[in-house]
């Protein structure tokens, strides 16, 4: 375990040069105090977790004090947002602080989100709200709790910096760790600006750093783009398998390590609905849940484009044309695991279809029906679910299909079958409206409600004792709680 003062720097983004990012000192956030940190997060850095309660933790994690060995540096990169293309994004309210390297070997970058303005802020003010730090710190470790691949967050740090949105809110901090933040928009940056020379430097610093593996490969670059389209389709099939919706999945967003990353107005469904649009700002819809899917292919390709100096165009598109196959193949997996399948059938895909479908024309709730039908043997939980659906001809017709799946399947006791089921499939999941209860007592300065459920968000799958209130369905408040991108 180490004290704040003995992490060990090595920055080696920084060390590219002032063409990949300019340095920039955070612009503290006044009378800053800890609103909640993870110490799950903190052991990637083997911090120990009492030091986020003492004074200095709130100073270094709000611009206040620096490590001696820190770069902050904003960095420059690009992107198609919404489709088109936006020639200069960049770091506009985040700066990377330095990479930090643990006991295990492993690098994290330090990325103070909130730290006011860069050469990249254009009409922004640099700064983040304690309502969208929460929801990112409460995401990042919910998903990481989940399996799925995610960005981390180490804390989030409140302040009285006043911040104007619609109204007049409070400026905050969260401190993302990741063990890259390129993203797909640093390599479309450097192709469309036309420099060539700081395009390869960047290339090789993602393969040797963040894909030695391809290295061994014939072809170094098309091995890490393979990777990198694998990585995709099964982050992607994770995020359709247990109902998340990243809202703004332009390539700025998109990690080069495959990794959800950057998201503002998330949200995991309540009820299924494959149409369903988490950011109020997305009129057209291309972001909506089930669109997710062709989108991660487009912004592939979006990268793949960016990628055209160093590999053919054939053997790009050889390997986009991986993505889908590779998503059905990790989504199918997974689905027939929530329904308690080990082995795999021509029509399992129908069958999951057919589910789907009987859940969308009824709102069923997509987390509750996956943990509550491992709950009781198969006849007994169909029995109980039934009442959930409108349509019951159909709900009877698919449950008689999937019991004589199951049975099929092995011959399994209840209880291992319950305990394979609940272990895929959550009972807590970051609805909405616990994001927005544990938000509206932070913001008048209880941030108990925060801690609990980032607590109860860390073990989705284990029943914990007295937090039914987390388990259920939301109320009609909270069922369709507008969620923008100005955070
Ligand atoms: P996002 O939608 O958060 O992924 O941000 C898109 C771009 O806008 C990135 O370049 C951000 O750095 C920038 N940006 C978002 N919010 C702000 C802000 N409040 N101040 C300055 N830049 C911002
Ligand atoms: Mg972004």
């Amino acid at each position: 375990m180490k004290a704040l003062d003995e992490l060990t720097f090595d920055n080696r983004f920084a060390r590219l040069g002032d063409a990949f990012s300019t340095h920039v000192l955070p612009d503290p956030l006044d009378e800053p105090r800890l609103v909640v940190a993870s110490n799950a997060a903190m052991a990637l850095l083997d911090l120990d977790p009492v030091v986020a309660e003492t004074p200095v933790f709130a100073e270094l994690f709000s611009g206040h004090k620096l490590w001696a060995e820190a770069e902050p540096r904003a960095m420059v990169y690009s992107g198609h947002q919404f489709g088109g293309y936006s020639p200069q994004l960049g770091d506009g309210r985040g700066l990377l602080l330095g990479e930090v390297y643990n006991q295990a070997g492993e690098h994290w970058d330090l990325h103070l989100k909130g730290a006011g303005l860069t050469p990249y802020s254009r009409m922004g003010d640099g700064r983040a709200v304690l309502r969208s730090s929460i929801r990112e710190f409460l995401a990042s470790e919910a998903l990481h709790a989940l399996g799925i691949p995610s960005s981390r967050a180490l804390c989030v740090i409140g302040s009285n910096t006043p911040v104007w949105r619609e109204k007049q809110e409070r400026g905050a901090m969260v401190l993302r760790l990741a063990r890259s933040h390129i993203r797909f928009g640093h390599f479309e940056y450097f192709y469309y600006t036309k420099k060539p020379e700081q395009q390869k430097e960047l290339a090789e610093h993602v393969l040797s750093l963040h894909y030695p593996e391809c290295m061994e490969q014939p072809e170094p670059y098309l091995a890490m783009f393979s990777e990198i389209v694998e990585r995709n389709a099964e982050m992607i099939a994770k995020w359709q398998a247990y109902g998340f919706c990243h809202g703004v999945m332009n390539t700025d967003n998109m990690s080069i390590l495959g990794i959800t990353f950057d998201f503002g107005p998330f949200a995991f469904l309540d009820d299924f609905d494959a149409h369903f649009i988490c950011n109020h700002s997305d009129h057209e819809g291309r972001y909506s849940f089930s669109n997710q899917v062709p989108i991660g292919q487009w912004n592939l390709s979006a990268l793949a484009q960016a990628l055209t100096p160093f590999i053919s165009v054939d053997a790009l598109k050889e390997a986009l044309g991986l993505y889908l196959p590779l998503y059905q193949a990790h989504y199918l997996d997974l689905m027939r695991r929530r329904l308690g399948l080990t082995i795999a059938e021509e029509d399992d895909q129908k069958l999951v279809e057919q589910l789907l479908k009987l859940m969308q024309n009824s709102g069923v709730d997509y987390t509750l029906f996956f943990r509550r039908l491992g709950d009781e043997s198969t006849a007994l939980a169909v029995a109980r679910l039934r009442d959930d659906f409108v349509d019951l001809a159909g709900f009877d017709a698919w449950a008689e299909q999937y019991k004589a799946r199951v049975a099929r399947d092995g011959d399994y006791s209840e209880a291992q079958r319950r305990e394979r089921m609940h272990a895929v499939n959550p009972l807590y999941i970051l609805r909405n409206y616990l994001a927005q209860n544990a938000i509206a007592a932070a913001e008048s300065g209880d941030y108990s409600e925060v801690r609990r459920l980032h607590e109860v968000l860390s073990k989705p799958f284990e029943e914990q004792a007295g937090m039914e209130q987390y388990a259920q369905r939301p109320p009609d408040w909270g069922k369709h709680l507008e969620i923008s991108c100005s955070s």
